[in-house]
């Protein structure tokens, strides 16, 4: 009898206990479950809140914006790029680029077909102008193309209306400082050598000069900035390009007796404007002079690397300090190195001007330079074939 109950008593306390182990681990998935909820819910109201939020960007922002998955149909379309391209309820459809204009067509294709992961163009369309930016971005497992147009014709206005005021202003100014230099040598002339006003003369002239040199280069600048300078290529060896220049600049190299080494092969030809490459180099060359004292030394060497030809303008000079490198090339932008003379400071825009000019030829330009120990300027033209 003893034994029978004792059994009871297990089997029960058996029961119970399992009841309890299943209760508890149903109590368990009920809250893994509650809380599998929690986060569903969280992450739907944070899904549709950053949707919301996009929605309401893409919608508001005044540049184009258009997604293409890899077989171009239309993934994204904000309500400007809808306007642009006179689409409306477009999600989904297959975006015809030759409807709004065929200079989108090879932008897409680059990217969609992974040549380019990103590019740049300007697509001018009745009248308007468009910075079209092309980008890859990944869609899922694919690869897509997000492409942002933003508008520039009024920015091209202001532009012209910018460089038409410099050219009108330096136009005018040409006059009246040809006649200020003419006045001042004529009075030079009639008080003679001996009078003590020569020494007057001679600074008044100094900054007509200056003038002088400020309104062309701005009529210069001007005239490159709105491509009207000519650009006329031909073949030209880069040897006789050099020695042209140096000869224009051989009496001020022995002035401050400065070393001159000059490398360039005798077989390299360049393809470029004689004109605008004298003025270049000329350029390199002339500040190469003025930033280095007297004793010190200058090379100039070509080589060709790939389908260019690199022209260098290495001096022995002051240096330019490194927080002002990367502005050298802005125009009317001048160092102000302590231990130059005021008369030797030029007018800040022959830099932007030769960068104007080598970039007309497809080239670049830049420079390296220590403080203190000299500099180095690069450009490149095209390699004549
Ligand atoms: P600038 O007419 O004043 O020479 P640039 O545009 O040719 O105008 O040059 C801009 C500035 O860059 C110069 O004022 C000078 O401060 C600096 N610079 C250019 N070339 C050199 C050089 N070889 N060594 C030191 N500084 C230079």
């Amino acid at each position: 009898m003893e034994t029978l109950l004792g059994i009871a008593a297990g089997v029960i306390l058996g029961l119970s206990v399992s009841a309890w182990i299943f209760k508890r681990r149903g109590d368990i998935a009920l809250e893994h479950l509650r809380q599998a909820r929690r986060e569903r819910d969280q992450a739907r109201t944070e899904q549709s809140r950053a949707s919301e939020q996009w929605n309401a960007i893409s919608q508001s922002i005044t540049e184009g914006i258009l997604i293409l998955d890899a077989q171009r149909q239309i993934v994204v379309l904000n309500a400007a790029a809808e306007s642009l391209f006179n689409l409306r309820d477009a999600s989904g459809r297959i975006f015809d680029q030759r409807a709004w204009s065929a200079q989108l067509q090879p932008l897409i294709n680059e990217i969609l077909t992974r040549r380019a992961e990103s590019l740049s163009q300007t697509i001018v369309k009745d009248a308007r102008a468009f910075q079209v930016l092309a980008r890859a971005c990944p869609l899922g497992e694919t690869t897509g193309a997000l492409i942002v147009l933003t508008e520039i014709t009024e920015l091209q206005r202001l532009g012209r209306v910018r460089r038409d005021f410099v050219a009108n202003i330096s136009h005018e100014l040409r006059t009246p400082v040809t006649s200020l230099q003419i006045l001042t040598d004529t009075l030079a002339n009639e008080l003679g050598d001996a009078s003590p006003a020569q020494v007057w003369l001679g600074k008044l002239r100094s900054q007509v000069d200056v003038l002088h040199q400020l309104t062309d280069e701005l009529m210069d600048l001007a005239l490159i900035e709105s491509g009207q300078m000519p650009i006329k290529l031909v073949e030209m060896p880069v040897a006789e390009l050099v020695t042209q220049v140096v000869e224009l600049f051989r009496p001020q190299i022995e002035r401050q007796a400065l070393a001159l080494e000059i490398a360039t092969p005798a077989d390299q030809h360049v393809l470029a404007d004689p004109a605008g490459a004298r003025r270049v180099l000329g350029n390199l060359l002339h500040n190469a002079i003025k930033f280095t004292p007297a004793h010190g030394r200058i090379a100039i060497r070509a080589r060709q690397t790939g389908d260019v030809i690199e022209i260098q303008v290495q001096d022995t000079g002051i240096g330019i300090p490194s927080s002002a490198l990367p502005r050298i090339f802005e125009r009317f932008y001048k160092v102000d190195h302590a231990r130059v003379q005021r008369e030797t400071r030029g007018t800040g825009l022959g830099l932007a001007i030769a960068k104007h000019i080598v970039e007309a030829h497809g080239g670049k330009i830049w420079a390296e330079s220590i403080e203190g120990k000299g500099s180095i300027f690069y450009f490149t033209l095209p390699v004549a074939n």
